[in-house]
């Protein structure tokens, strides 16, 4: 039965991490969080995100957010809560660390080195009910990722009627702290792209759209 029970645990655990990442972000063990595995091989979205750059980001930057709040929680109402409880619930330095550590965990979800997909059934209608047409919507978000003044990040997300919103964030910002479910969040920290871009944050805005993932993506929109 314990065998059984987690082949079951495995799959579900599985099946969460190809669906829905802010779900399986629950599915961490409670109060102590591990660095999840990234979806592809670091060198698998170069040269849009240079394999340099998704080891840094990845290995070193988001293990450091998830190690600091290991740290921080202990002795504290959210020691044994999930990472959007934490979010939800938290300020301070637990709440910039758990939100970075949410984030990214989105973030490196949203990718796949499978090019030039786009949205397609009720994400893409709704796209189109708020802005007309992918390329609009296109245009919207890049100039809200190229505007974005210093560190922070630009989501698309939705509202409980399934409304769909840009919202740009500063720093460690997550839409669901507002009520929102966050779709698809831009990283435009300058440790994202800096390596690879320099200055350059428009150029790595454009590029990024040819490793969206948007199966995933429309799966969270559901
Ligand atoms: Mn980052």
């Amino acid at each position: 039965m314990k065998t059984k029970l987690a082949i079951k645990k495995i799959f579900v655990f599985a099946l969460l991490v190809t669906t829905n990442s802010v779900l399986w972000a629950q599915e961490q063990p409670k109060g102590k969080f591990s660095l999840p595995p990234l979806p592809y091989e670091a060198n698998a979205l170069a040269p849009v995100i240079s394999e340099t750059t998704i080891k840094l980001h990845h290995g070193k930057h988001l293990k450091a957010y998830i190690d600091n709040l290991n740290k921080l929680i202990v002795g504290t109402p959210f020691e044994n809560s999930d990472l959007e409880t934490i979010v939800k619930n938290s300020t301070g330095a637990i709440f910039n660390n758990a939100a970075q550590a949410l984030n990214h965990i989105i973030y490196f979800n949203t990718f796949s080195p499978k090019a030039n997909q786009l949205p397609s059934g009720a994400l893409l209608k709704a796209i189109e009910k708020e802005w007309g047409s992918f390329d609009n919507f296109k245009k919207e978000f890049t100039s809200a990722a190229t505007s974005l003044f210093g560190s922070g990040w630009v989501w698309l997300a939705k509202d409980k009627n399934g409304k769909l919103y840009i919202l740009s964030e500063s720093n460690a910002g997550n839409p669901i702290t507002k009520g929102y479910t966050p779709l698809l969040g831009i990283d435009v920290w300058e440790h994202a792209y800096y390596l690879d871009y320099q200055n350059r944050r428009p150029e790595h805005i454009e590029k990024l759209w040819t490793i969206i993932d948007w199966d995933t993506v429309g799966a969270r929109y559901k």
